[in-house]
């Protein structure tokens, strides 16, 4: 199944009854009900998003957003394919997955610097917070995305001692750039209040 994006309306076939359901991009709807079927739906798969859709989600979406720039004729690209979808599958409701295929959407590929294949960035609130190039397998993503994807789900993606470092380390890094001072404040008072 792919799930593709255009604008603001993400286009997504229902598993059950092969509806297809126009999805809210901005904010991004990560579950609900198929209009046809009523079957209940979560996103659990990467998004195929052109230049506006990947605009209107970057911008609108609180979750972090794992993006991986491809090239569908490049071999490591699809060898990393399976392994997005795991991950987004494990991550579904706590980070968002966007696949930008870069033969057809070169510019965002360009802006974002992503020269050798497969290019992955997470961002969040519009900015890159982490990036990786090249292939890498599934063990090795998840130590990169457990360290920025909220580790309360049903199955922890990397062991909880692992998270408090590097959750420091982010907050040590985010007060040399002091960057975004009053949400990061806002951020540390909500863990602080979990803790
Ligand atoms: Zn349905």
């Amino acid at each position: 199944m792919t799930t593709t994006a255009h604008g603001v309306s993400i286009v997504r076939t229902c598993p059950v009854c092969g509806a297809t359901n126009n999805i809210r991009a901005a904010p991004i709807s990560t579950s609900g009900r198929c209009h046809a079927c009523k079957a209940a739906w979560r996103l659990t798969e990467p998004i195929l998003v052109d230049e506006a859709s990947f605009a209107a989600i970057t911008r609108n979406t609180r979750l972090p957003i794992v993006t991986v720039f491809c090239d569908a004729r490049s071999a490591p690209c699809r060898r990393m394919a399976p392994d997005l979808h795991e991950l987004a599958r494990e991550t579904s409701g706590r980070a968002i997955f966007l696949k930008v295929d870069t033969e057809q959407h070169p510019q965002i590929g360009y802006e974002f610097g992503a020269r050798s294949l497969p290019h992955s960035v997470i961002l969040r609130d519009g900015q890159v917070i982490s990036d990786q190039a090249g292939a890498v397998g599934q063990a090795a993503l998840r130590r990169w995305l457990c360290a920025y994807v909220d580790p309360s789900g049903a199955r922890p993606l990397c062991p909880t001692v692992f998270v408090r470092l590097m959750n420091g380390f982010r907050e040590w890094l985010s007060s040399l750039t002091n960057r975004r001072a009053d949400d990061d404040d806002a951020t540390s008072i909500r863990k602080a209040a979990r803790a």
